[in-house]
């Protein structure tokens, strides 16, 4: 029977059952292929209002021809450009991993810096990448906010802000440290695969009874 109350209650007190039902539902893992932590950079930058299939379709390519990040150093901007264009906005995006690149080679001897100061420093990285690749890569408990995060972050009513740096804030208040990183991952899943941003399927939903917005999202799509 689901309970109706638990599903009222304040953030707080569902926190542990949201946790456990992904538990149960999802692997921890990205869905980003990557070698190592530089790889892992350069494909969340790609991942961008892209998908990670996507991504992973042009990394193969792109990390044969420029291994590291010295190699990037090197690169001619139309070079990149031609094999990362089907992730869109690859003017950007290459400019970005060219930038990245320059400053790992020439600051941190070539290695990804395991530190949110450092990482946000650079040419286009924020709190996003800087997140995936502390705990996806470095295994520093991690919240990442990216679209399904926030997005499933408001319908759980886990937070109330619209920034995604104040939904990160909300979420560590929320989430143990040893928890985080595993729960974006599976949080991300659970948006891609059910609570979709336009037709979240409530009916099949493992998070239906501690969702305070089962069903009213249904009713105001019907009305
Ligand atoms: S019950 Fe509906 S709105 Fe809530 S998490 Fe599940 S699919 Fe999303």
């Amino acid at each position: 029977m689901p309970n109706t109350d638990l599903k009222n209650a304040p953030a707080r007190k569902r926190i542990k059952k949201i946790i456990q039902f992904l538990a149960k539902e999802y692997e921890p893992v990205c869905g980003l292929r990557y070698k190592n932590p530089f790889e892992l950079l350069i494909t969340t930058i790609l991942s961008a209002q892209c998908t990670d299939e996507r991504v992973n379709k042009v990394t193969p390519a792109l990390f044969e021809r420029f291994p590291d990040a010295k190699a990037f150093t090197t690169a001619l901007q139309e070079e990149v450009e031609d094999l990362i264009r089907s992730t869109g906005f690859f003017r950007q995006k290459t400019k970005s991993i060219i930038a990245v690149s320059h400053v790992l080679t020439e600051q941190y001897g070539g290695e990804v810096p395991q530190d949110m100061v450092a990482l946000t420093k650079m040419p286009g990285i924020g709190r996003k990448t800087a997140n995936v690749v502390l705990g996806t890569a470095f295994g520093f408990p991690a919240i990442t906010v990216d679209t399904h995060v926030k997005r499933l972050a408001t319908r759980l009513r886990l937070t109330d802000k619209s920034d995604p740096d104040k939904i990160e804030q909300d979420l560590i208040a929320l989430i143990p440290a040893k928890e985080r990183t595993d729960f974006s991952h599976r949080l991300i899943w659970h948006g891609r695969k059910v609570c979709a941003a336009k037709k979240p399927k409530c009916g099949e939903c493992i998070l239906a009874e501690v969702c305070p917005s089962n069903g009213s999202i249904l009713k105001k799509i019907i009305e």
